[in-house]
């Protein structure tokens, strides 16, 4: 079965057609396909995912999968949630949503730092459809004083996973994998898919 991937990122496309190879799926970018990234308006991850997932499929008349992940810490509420990617005001600048969050929880002490890395999977069968198969992932973990390591990206320098002691820039790819948000995510989708197909 061919599949869109609502996303125009080369490392997430990679990612996923090794994960679902045996599904008898073949995942195709939407970029590929001439559609552009859909508006991300909504106030959820879910429903941004669905959104994606939506806009991806009414455009190529294909079964869609779509994503959407962040960091939501305790003390902001769980900001910078949705807005992780452009919490600076800058879309993608990582050092600089690092460096606001940090100065956000300047006074804010260790026991108080806790957080999560959340990670959303949708499949839709099409743009209508009523049953999407979603997926969830979450990774607990704590806000760092400083940042620690040089792996991954994003806010990973200063996302401390407290049984570990490391930060996630501190493990290799293939731990990071097992633990994190997105990892767990991925195995859920790929069960609920090998189900459902
Ligand atoms: P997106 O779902 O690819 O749009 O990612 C949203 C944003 O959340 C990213 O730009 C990062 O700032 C943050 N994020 C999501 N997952 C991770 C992760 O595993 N490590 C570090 N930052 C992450």
């Amino acid at each position: 079965m061919k599949l869109v991937l609502a996303s125009s990122n080369q490392g997430k496309l990679e990612e996923l057609r090794h994960l679902l190879g045996d599904a008898g799926v073949e995942l195709v970018a939407q970029s590929e396909l001439g559609v552009t990234d859909a508006d991300e308006t909504a106030v959820t991850f879910v429903e941004n995912a669905l959104l994606k997932a939506r806009h991806a499929a009414a455009l190529t008349g294909l079964p869609a999968l779509a994503d959407d992940s962040g960091l939501c810490v305790d003390a902001l509420n769980g900001a910078p949630g949705l807005y992780s990617a452009r919490y600076s005001g800058v879309h993608g600048d990582a050092q600089a949503n690092i460096d606001k969050l940090l100065h956000e929880l300047r006074d804010v002490p260790e026991e108080a730092r806790g957080a999560h890395f959340y990670c959303v999977l949708v499949w839709v069968r099409h743009a209508d459809d009523p049953q999407p198969l979603i997926a969830e992932g979450e990774w607990r973990g704590r806000i760092a004083f400083e940042r620690r390591g040089d792996g991954g990206h994003g806010y990973d320098p200063v996302f401390l996973d407290v049984e570990r002691g490391q930060t996630a820039a501190e493990m290799p790819a293939e731990l990071k994998n097992l633990l994190s948000h997105r990892g767990k995510a991925l195995v859920e989708l790929r069960r609920r898919l090998l189900t459902a197909l």
